[in-house]
């Protein structure tokens, strides 16, 4: 009678245990199908924000928005478009220029990453201080001018973009 009793007890046991395995399992399966939902969500709303964004300034934010994937980080933002007119109405940052857009990065000199930045726009492998190139983005034509060398406000990497 013990004997049956014992046995019947581990036969149970070992069904709870493998009940707690599957269910171990289903949780596991089901948390990872939910992140991988978030995640597509997240990456559905970051490209969604992108295209809104890439439609700014005559869709001249398209390629500043290029730009600053290109310098990954290695740069701060220092400015983009902005009210101050720093005694030049006219510049790319300004916004009364409805069709360009501008953004600066916090570093002096910074003739490799100007150079790097062309070459990746499709622009001259070699670019010079306020040469301007003409990019194709989205079925429209940008001109682009890199500026390294101190110029303006400070020493910043400048990148001035408008419609053509
Ligand atoms: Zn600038």
């Amino acid at each position: 009678m013990a004997d049956s009793r014992l046995a019947r007890w581990r036969r149970e046991r070992k069904a709870r245990r493998a009940r707690r395995a599957r269910d171990a399992k289903r949780i596991r399966r089901l948390n990872r199908a939910i992140a991988r939902r978030v995640r597509r969500l997240r990456e559905r709303a970051a490209r969604r924000r992108r295209r809104a964004s890439d439609r700014l300034w005559g869709g001249s934010r398209a390629v500043t928005n290029e730009v600053i994937r290109i310098v990954a980080g290695r740069a701060p933002v220092t400015s983009r478009k902005r009210v101050a007119t720093f005694g030049n109405p006219g510049s790319d940052h300004h916004v009364s220029q409805l069709t360009a857009d501008a953004v600066d990065f916090g570093i002096s000199n910074a003739r490799g990453l100007a150079d790097e930045i062309s070459r990746r726009l499709g622009g001259p492998h070699d670019v010079v201080d306020f040469q301007h190139f003409i990019v194709r983005r989205n079925g429209r034509d940008f001109r682009v001018q890199i500026i390294a060398g101190p110029h303006g406000t400070g020493p910043h990497l400048h990148v001035g973009v408008r419609r053509v």
